[in-house]
């Protein structure tokens, strides 16, 4: 077998570091065989940390520089190492520290390989300074290698034949883990094939081994055979244990892991269930929380309109009552007035009704440019002017004095007159009828009275400008209507001044009902305002026949006449009315004596004297009251009707010239003038007055009454102020009090949602927490089922082997019995022989009593080569069995010879068999106390407990500790110092 035998025979305790069946350990350096088959099964052979070599010669040997490493440093020795075999200087040099190599390229196969150490660092020791695992293809093939302690320092040792198969990728590693201390390797070789143990026949004398370096058949006796196999057993048992206790080691962790993720798994479940009470409890508060918001929301909205309106209604409230107030103070004020002024206009009208309904005013105009530039004479005078009185010069001297209800001098302008004609005009709006004229010869100034100029306008447009007035001053309590009609009485014919086309008949004067006349067919415009009465008077005064004459090139020869029909409305009694105002430029006065005219102008002039007579006639007629007034004489008067008379007002300009020479005419119209002045109506003038101071006096209750309605008003307002006001502080404090609520409920939101944090913060971290043990009990599981794998693998290979071994052991131990039988039947035959030839020897001892020594010598050499040829367990079957019977027939020293013999026996043939293949039978003195340990071993493995003997296990002396307990009489039989050391 030369160099490929294991040295673990001599020590049983170097099985424990082999992990892999087939490979061995020997305590020397590399001895290249002889047979080229050797050398072709070397594949890749390098030399750790060290240089290529190469021995030429008989054997040649090819080991290759360093290569194949990742990491580690290189170590080397000048010292020799001992036992170091054909390369001792491989041994001199070693990679140490963490590394591992890995060789790349191999063809995909079986491959065994061969690691070669020595310590050449630690060459005083002590042991146990480093101690490694060696894993190839992550299978540990080597654990807790101790080179010093195996070897001692500066010694090869080799641990061979570790099989291993290179897969498709060709890659075979070796990887080296130090347990104490960094490892070290001197060389690896890595040769072709699995080391394969092959049992052959080997005929009768049982069965042998094929050497696994040369493959030259190693004999072996049954019972190495059986020492060998039960070596393997145990091996692969012990293995089977560890992995089993490891197995349970990992179950238990896994367990523990699985208890504390369960328990983590309940803490979280707890953590989940706080925070769903927590987020439930969040949630209803944030509902509860809207539904508040939402609540406040509506009611500040609710609030804010509300107060809005209110703000409003107080506002309107107390504008109101400011309105009211003042409004009343005016009503009072008013009032008071109008209590003040009763006796006034008691007065006034006593006045008024005594002056009549007809006034007249005299006008005289200034002297124009050609009297003033001739130097006449003023007939006229003006002393008493203020008291209606006028002077004028007749004859010179004599003086007379005529008194109208007022007069105008030249220099009064047109304001002096209206403001004294327009209580008379404006009060048409009052529902009277109204009459104003102007009377007087050509040329006196009627036109200038009436009508005026753009820039000086008279009566006309004065009186119509403030009846728009007055009406919209009014226009809260009266609404009036008011159109404007314009006519001329030309030649005893009415003209309609507005009409843009002449009339398809001649206009007549109707009358509608008792004292209303009306002209069918007249344009009868509205006005709404003064600008369209200026209007309306440009194109009526434009469309006026004009004439001329020699008296006065402008005088008009036709009566001017504007009606105004104003329709009033009481909008508080509902009372109506329709007035009329006629504003009257009568044509010139002057006789027709003075006049020079014929033929067309001759008929104007007396058409205009028959209307001025007809007026005076029916001025005379009302004077004297006479039962019949001539109204229609002309139709001057017969338009004038309702207007002249009854409660009608008129009023007269008598226009005058103050020149010497119109003395006669000025005369005749101040006479004319005084006449109409003198006449007297009825009652009804006076009607029309009180009307205004009774509406006035019937108003005042009905004031007095508003007022106190308006008081109630302001009362009940000032009471709905204050309730108001009670009622906007009671929701103020409603609205501070939602506020501080919603603040307080935000502040509750705030510390929910920070609590909210926390606990997802937290249930982050349990969830981190849990995968983490979701992820090593995966891990756990992993492990155990690849164990558990790997366990019912070596299970069902050991198992398969050991039965096929243990039948092939039974096969052999019935054989063994048989020849065991056999050879005790031939033993007791032999004993009867004996016994017979004793018998027969004794009845000669009484004969020859000195003689037993060299006999019994003789016999012990008979008997010697008879337990040669016994195995050994036939001879403990026999030392067991034969012994006993031996011993009764007091044999007692013959066997104690007997027994020392077998031990010289034994010793012997160890001696006899010394060599390195003999490996195997070396363990058989051990081996035949396997049995009762291996079967001791199973039970008291039952009975261990697992995690002790896994703790054991993992730490780094229980190899050993766990080797010693599955051997425990080897450990006896062992270097007790050895055993400690390991232990360490
Ligand atoms: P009648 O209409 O009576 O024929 P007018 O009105 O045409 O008279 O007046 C004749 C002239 O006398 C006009 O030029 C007019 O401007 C002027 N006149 C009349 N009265 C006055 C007066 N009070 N102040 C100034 N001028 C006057
Ligand atoms: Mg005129």
């Amino acid at each position: 077998m030369g160099d490929g035998g294991s040295d673990t025979g001599e020590d049983p305790m170097l099985d424990s570091l082999i992990c892999v069946a087939g490979s061995s350990i020997k305590k020397s350096g590399f001895i290249a065989s002889h047979s080229t088959d050797e050398r072709e099964r070397r594949v890749i052979f390098v030399n750790a940390g060290g240089e290529e070599l190469r021995r030429q010669g008989h054997s040649e040997i090819e080991v290759e520089a360093d290569r194949f490493f990742q990491g580690g440093d290189v170590l080397r020795t000048d010292e020799e190492v001992a036992d170091g075999g054909d390369l001792p200087s491989i041994y001199q040099s070693a990679r140490y520290g963490n590394f591992c190599y890995e060789f790349r390229d191999l063809p995909p196969g079986d491959y065994s390989v061969d690691l070669h150490f020595a310590e050449i660092v630690y060459t005083n020791g002590p042991r146990g300074m480093r101690v490694f695992n060696v894993f190839i293809q992550d299978e540990k093939a080597v654990s807790e290698l101790d080179v010093y302690s195996i070897v001692g320092a500066n010694r090869a040792l080799q641990v061979m034949n570790i099989p291993v198969s290179a897969g498709k990728d060709g890659v075979v590693s070796v990887n080296f883990q130090g347990v104490v201390g960094s490892p070290t390797v001197s060389g690896i070789c890595i040769k072709q094939g699995a080391p394969e143990l092959q049992l052959v026949s080997s005929g009768r004398d049982g069965k042998s081994l094929l050497c696994d370096n040369c493959f030259a058949p190693v004999k072996l006796t049954a019972a190495e055979n059986k020492a060998a196999r039960m070596s393997f057993t145990a091996k692969y048992e012990r293995e089977i244990r560890e992995l089993k206790a490891q197995c349970q080691m990992k179950q238990d962790e896994c367990y523990e892991a699985w208890m504390s993720l369960t328990a983590a798994n309940q803490e979280l479940e707890k953590v989940r269930a706080e925070l769903d009470v927590k987020f439930f409890q969040n949630f209803t508060l944030g509902q509860a929380m809207e539904k508040e918001t939402e609540k406040m929301a509506k009611i500040s909205s609710k609030y804010e309109h509300d107060r809005r309106l209110w703000v409003a209604a107080i506002d309107e409230l107390e504008r109101k009552m400011k309105a009211i107030k003042s409004e009343h103070s005016q009503l009072s004020f008013e009032a008071h007035q109008c209590a003040n002024s009763i006796p006034g206009l008691n007065q006034m009208v006593t006045a008024v009704q005594s002056l009549g309904n007809i006034r007249v005013f005299c006008r005289c105009r200034p002297l124009n440019m050609e009297e003033a530039s001739s130097r006449p004479q003023t007939v006229v005078e003006f002393t008493d002017a203020k008291d209606g009185d006028l002077g004028v010069l007749m004859n010179g001297s004599n003086k007379k004095i005529y008194k109208f209800d007022r007069v105008y001098t030249p220099k009064d302008d047109q304001c002096d007159v209206f403001e004294d004609a327009s209580p008379v005009a404006t009060s048409v709006l009052d529902g009277y009828n109204v009459c104003i004229f102007a009377y007087g010869q050509t040329g006196t100034g009627k036109t200038f009275t009436m009508e005026g100029t753009e820039q000086n306008r008279g009566v006309n447009y004065r009186t119509l400008e403030l009846l728009f007035k007055i009406a919209e001053d009014r226009k809260k309590t009266i609404s009036y209507d008011i159109s404007v009609s314009v006519l001329e009485v030309y030649n005893e014919q009415v003209r309609d001044l507005l009409a843009s086309s002449p009339p398809a008949k001649r206009l007549e004067i109707k009358q509608v009902s008792e004292g209303v006349n009306h002209v069918p067919g007249v344009v009868d415009m509205k006005v709404e305002n003064v600008d369209e009465v200026w209007n309306i008077l440009q194109t009526g005064s434009n469309a006026r026949a004009v004439g001329s004459n020699n008296v006065n090139g402008h005088s008009s020869r036709s009566h001017c006449m504007i009606c105004t029909v104003v329709r009033a409305k009481n909008l508080v009694t509902g009372e109506c009315t329709r007035s009329k105002l006629w504003l009257v430029d009568l044509a010139g006065s002057e006789r027709l004596a003075k006049t020079d005219v014929q033929g067309e102008r001759l008929k104007e002039a007396q058409s205009i004297n028959k209307s001025l007579s007809a007026l005076g006639d029916v001025i005379s007629a009302l004077a004297t009251k006479s039962s019949h007034i001539p109204y229609r004489n002309s139709k001057l008067t017969h338009l004038l009707q309702d207007s002249l008379g009854g409660d009608s007002k008129t009023l007269m300009f008598v226009q005058i010239s103050p020149s010497e020479h119109d003395l006669g005419e000025t005369v005749s119209s101040l006479n004319f003038a005084t006449r109409v002045r003198g006449v007297e109506l009825g009652p009804a003038k006076k009607q029309s007055d009180t009307t205004e101071i009774q509406k006035l006096k019937l108003m005042l209750p009905f004031c007095l009454c508003q007022l106190k309605c308006k008081d109630d008003t302001i009362r009940k307002l000032e009471e709905n102020v204050q309730a108001l006001e009670g009622k906007t502080k009671s929701k103020e404090q409603f609205s501070k009090s939602q506020q501080d609520k919603i603040i307080d409920l935000e502040n509750q939101v705030e510390l929910k949602a920070e609590l909210c944090g926390h606990l997802e913060k937290r249930l982050s971290q349990v969830y981190e927490k849990m995968q983490r043990k979701e992820e090593a009990c995966y891990s756990f599981q992993q492990k155990v089922k690849e164990l558990e794998d790997r366990l019912q693998e070596q299970e069902q290979a050991s198992s398969i082997n050991s039965k096929a071994k243990t039948r092939e052991l039974e096969d052999a131990v019935k054989e063994k019995s048989q020849q065991f039988q056999r050879h005790t039947e031939m033993l007791q035959k032999q004993i009867k022989m004996l016994e017979e030839e004793l018998e027969a020897k004794q009845g000669r001892e009484y004969m020859y009593i000195s003689e037993p020594t060299d006999t019994f010598q003789a016999r012990k050499v008979e008997a010697k080569p008879l337990k040669i040829e016994a195995d050994p367990f036939s001879l403990r079957s026999l030392n067991s069995t034969s012994s006993g019977t031996l011993l009764n027939r007091g044999e007692q020293s013959i066997l104690l010879k007997g027994t020392d013999s077998l031990r010289a026996l034994r010793h012997k043939r160890d001696l006899q068999s010394k060599g390195p293949e003999n490996n195997l039978f070396l363990v058989t003195p051990t081996a035949h106390k396997k049995p009762i340990s291996a079967e001791s071993e199973p039970s008291k493995a039952r009975h261990l407990d697992p995690s002790r003997a896994f703790a054991r296990i993992s730490r780094g002396g229980k190899p050993v500790g766990s080797g010693s307990s599955a051997f425990p009489n080897r450990v006896k039989e062992s270097d007790s110092s050895r055993v400690k050391i390991w232990l360490r």
